[in-house]
């Protein structure tokens, strides 16, 4: 067995984080930010709102950004004219600070690198939930921005989320991968194991696993991030040998 496409969660897989404080101190972050516009207990229920909304909503024919604006919006009373600028320049300005709440390791860069060598294609597979600039400032943290992704999925791009097989189905369409062609790494059994339900191959990493109770899902592989260097030169160097006799 062997894999072109590598599909890498990034909250809590390639950057090492606890998904729970990294949430909070966002949520605390963007509510009082937005306290000029809207008190922030309230901010918060229209936004956690407006995700869920996002989340269960799987039309293929509008983007993640698209449903979450269509809800945010009536829901609020806010203008969109009006409230986009400023979330953008929290973005920009604020979010870069929640940095610390990450605890990024070089581990993730030589994963990268080193796929990219054996002949792999990457897709950081992050839900997306996110703006792009939101992602592309957490691969900063994860010290592999610059990395030539074939896709990072992101709010504009996807129109549907973790844990969706929808969400699986989405990249398979746009890489136009085979499932038994890709191995899904992730942290959290319920939301990134779902990729097995398409035949991909998956790979838990444990350090910083979400503890869900409910899931019956058993990974293919699993171990820690520092273990995944050794399970890709195995795996992607079948491969590499097997084209070189
Ligand atoms: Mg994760």
């Amino acid at each position: 067995m062997s894999y072109n496409h590598l599909l890498l969660d990034l909250d809590g897989t390639l950057l090492p984080m606890d998904m729970q404080e990294f949430l909070n101190a966002y949520l605390q972050a963007v509510s009082t930010w937005m306290a000029p516009y809207m008190a922030p207990d309230r901010f918060l229920k229209c936004l956690l709102a407006s995700t869920r909304v996002m989340i269960e909503d799987q039309d293929p024919r509008r983007t993640n950004e698209e449903v979450f604006w269509d809800d945010f919006i009536p829901r609020t009373g806010l203008g969109k004219d009006k409230v986009v600028p400023v979330l953008e320049r929290f973005y920009r300005e604020q979010f870069p600070k929640l940095a610390p709440v990450a605890r990024p390791t070089p581990i993730a860069r030589a994963i990268c690198a080193r796929a990219l060598e054996l002949g792999a294609q990457l897709v950081i597979a992050t839900n997306p939930i996110f703006p792009r600039i939101a992602i592309e400032e957490r691969l900063r943290w994860a010290g592999i921005a610059g990395i030539p992704f074939r896709l990072v999925t992101t709010y504009e791009n996807m129109h549907s989320c973790k844990p969706k097989q929808e969400y699986y189905r989405q990249i398979l369409d746009y890489i136009g991968a085979k499932p038994e062609d890709c191995l899904m790494v992730g942290n959290d059994p319920a939301e990134d194991l779902v990729a097995q339900d398409l035949g991909i191959t998956t790979y838990l990493v444990l350090d910083c696993l979400v503890p869900r109770d409910g899931t019956q899902r058993r990974p293919d592989y699993q171990g820690r991030l520092a273990d995944l260097p050794g399970f890709l030169e195995a795996k992607l160097g079948e491969k590499r040998n097997a084209a070189a006799n």
